[in-house]
């Protein structure tokens, strides 16, 4: 039996090492406590699984859906998009579901690059935007993040001989890993440098509900010209608890969703349309859910961030996500052998940054969802490790 050579091109998958390395501790006996992945440790809102319990047994949910979606879906995320960010969007052309921005991600590679074509992938970053188009049998092309830009690609330096040959690129603010919020004038230049190169932009917009200290964070789609030029993919998974739920939709360039659900009648049959009801419950009684979370994630950072800081780590204290972005201690060659060092020590585990590409090199991410308690030991047993 042979497998692909797209698979072997493949980058092992982050999660699934880190996985395996739990398990290696937890069956020594370890008790350990995992920073590593991002998925919510609190339940999905019960409102919301009463109103999928509902659909489940409505048997109008129960044929095969259709990749454009239920109307009363479609409607709810335009209505979520015109109170939440003032986009207006309609619900025939401008909206479909995903099974997960993970999904959605993923196919878009499939639905607009070529061999010899490139993505550009935002550096640190969501390892599907380097993954994807290694699958999809083009490649992908690192624009670090810059530290001193607020964590944005510095657009001007792309050489234009790779501009030229991207068909997409790939942002994410609120930013996973860093934390990070667009900074104000961004978008504006991102709409400018598609128009020039005449690519899909596609904003992974994941984190837009998990904001702290008043933030609000905008829709790419709110600036001008953007659905010109891009696309929106927004999620459940991580503001409403429902990252099991595989509920996502991508918004905006009715030219591109064209293409995505031309590629996606191929690929799969659309998302269970019971699910497609509880989620539009949850965008329309529950709009406000995440606020709720934010208020949780807030207080862990502070706890994360201040004691950090008693163990001489600087961290910016992040205005939205799920994540703390902090430097490797002093000591440390790397981010990866601090890691190491952490789950030896500690029996802790949190992300090397390199993991999320090379600009990710000299930090770690701590992942805020593990309750107070487990979250400040974790805390503790770093600084004992350090002693
Ligand atoms: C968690 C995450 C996703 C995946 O979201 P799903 O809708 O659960 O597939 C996508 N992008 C980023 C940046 C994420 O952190």
């Amino acid at each position: 039996m042979r497998a692909s050579a797209r698979l072997d091109r493949l980058p092992p998958y982050l999660f699934a090492e880190l996985e395996r390395k739990i398990e290696e501790k937890r069956r020594a006996g370890v008790d350990v406590i995992s920073l590593g992945i991002g998925d919510p440790d609190l339940p999905t809102p019960a409102a919301i699984c009463d109103a999928l319990a509902a659909a489940v047994r409505d048997p109008s949910t129960h044929g095969y859906p259709t990749n454009r979606g239920r109307p009363e879906f479609r409607q709810a995320v335009a209505d979520f998009y015109r109170r939440r960010f003032g986009v207006e969007l309609d619900p025939e052309s401008e909206i479909i579901p995903a099974l997960g921005a993970k999904e959605c991600i993923f196919n878009l590679n499939l639905a607009f690059l070529d061999p010899d074509s490139l993505a550009l992938a935002a550096d640190p970053g969501y390892p599907v935007y380097t993954g994807g188009p290694v699958l999809a049998g083009a490649s992908a092309h690192p624009l670090p993040l810059e530290p001193e830009l607020g964590f944005v690609p510095d657009l001007a330096a792309v050489p234009g001989e790779v501009a030229a040959r991207a068909r997409l690129l790939y942002l994410n603010y609120p930013n996973n890993p860093t934390g990070a919020v667009v900074p104000d004038g961004f978008f504006e230049r991102v709409v400018d440098f598609a128009r020039e190169y005449q690519l899909l932009v596609v904003h992974d917009a994941s984190y837009t509900e998990l904001c702290f200290d008043g933030y609000e964070a905008p829709s790419f789609l709110a600036t001008p010209g953007a659905r010109d030029v891009g696309v929106e993919v927004f999620s459940l998974s991580k503001g409403w608890n429902m990252t099991g739920w595989r509920t996502a939709a991508i918004v905006g360039n009715r030219q591109a969703i064209e293409s995505y659900w031309k590629l996606k009648t191929n690929v799969d049959s659309g998302m269970f349309e019971a699910l497609q009801l509880a989620a539009a419950h949850a965008l329309t009684d529950l709009a406000d859910f995440p606020r709720e979370m934010s208020e949780i994630y807030r207080r862990r950072r502070d706890l994360v961030c201040e004691a950090l800081e008693r163990i001489g780590v600087r961290v910016q204290r992040p205005r939205a996500t799920i994540y703390v972005w902090a430097p490797v201690p002093a000591g440390f060659d790397d981010a990866a052998s601090w890691c190491e060092h952490v789950l030896e020590r500690a029996g802790v585990v949190v992300s090397p940054g390199a993991a999320y590409g090379a600009a990710g090199e000299g930090f770690f991410r701590i992942s805020l969802t593990v309750p107070d308690e487990r979250l400040l030991e974790a805390v503790e047993r770093m600084r004992s490790s350090l002693a």
